[in-house]
């Protein structure tokens, strides 16, 4: 079922998702070559709770990390941990809070100094096809108008879309209706409508689509092993256009 957020509720879910924004972008900048994946957990969650919010992952169908942090090959769902980030990586990271009863859901990946050019490519073209698809959150379209605007621009620039994991409605529930698949031909699903909130996140592999869950049960890679990146906004339908909240 799909929930329409009254004004009071979109008011909360813009406290909620600039939190997720702001703890998104400080960690973002604060990553160094050097550094844990759970020195960046402990970090992000440091912001979220001095701002009176919870971490919404920690304990999400027994996820055990403050945020997920997912390093090249790593699609989503990395648990932070004892790894250290090196130059050339680039590193995802999910940002999900809890504040006032409703959820903020945010995720950008770093490139830790210089990268490769393909890399970069790849990083930047996924942030372009979270472009293109907010664009299509629009009254009176539908939710795979979304999703072919993702899926085209990607497969243009020669990379492919992940299929095993969706955006999301999202507001007093972490994930709500419609699930927002990231490929798909326009004009199917649901009409979308003023006062529906959806977390729009294309994850972009460079090479195959295909990904497996590691033995750690959370941590999704690409089977072959080549890289890939995650971006991802929290935005409310309006009559006057797609509203990014995650800013
Ligand atoms: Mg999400």
């Amino acid at each position: 079922m799909v929930v329409i957020k009254t004004k009071d509720d979109l008011a909360r879910m813009r406290v909620s998702n600039r939190l997720a924004a702001r703890v998104r972008d400080e960690v973002a900048s604060w990553i160094r070559p050097g550094v844990t994946t759970r020195e960046i957990g402990t970090h992000a969650a440091d912001l979220i709770r001095r701002a009176g919010g919870e971490c919404a992952f920690l304990g999400y169908r027994g996820f055990p990390g403050t945020i997920c942090v997912s390093v090249n090959d790593e699609v989503v769902h990395g648990i932070p941990g004892p790894r250290r980030v090196e130059i050339g990586d680039i590193v995802s990271l999910d940002i999900g809070v809890l504040i006032d009863g409703f959820y903020g859901d945010t995720a950008t990946t770093v490139m830790v100094g210089v990268t490769d050019p393909d890399w970069i490519r790849l990083v930047r073209v996924t942030q372009m096809a979270l472009q293109a698809g907010v664009e299509k959150a629009v009254c009176g379209n539908r939710v795979s108008d979304i999703s072919h605007a993702v899926q085209s621009m990607v497969e243009k620039a020669g990379f492919t879309v992940v299929r095993d994991f969706v955006g999301h409605g999202i507001g007093r529930e972490l994930h709500e209706d419609p699930q927002i698949p990231n490929y798909g031909k326009p004009g199917k699903g649901g009409l979308l409508r003023s006062g529906m909130t959806l977390a729009i996140e294309p994850m972009v592999n460079m090479g195959k689509a295909a990904v497996k869950v590691m033995e750690d049960g959370w941590t999704v890679r690409t089977r072959d092993r080549k890289p890939s990146a995650h971006f991802e906004h929290t935005v409310a339908i309006s009559s006057a256009g797609p509203e990014i909240l995650t800013v």
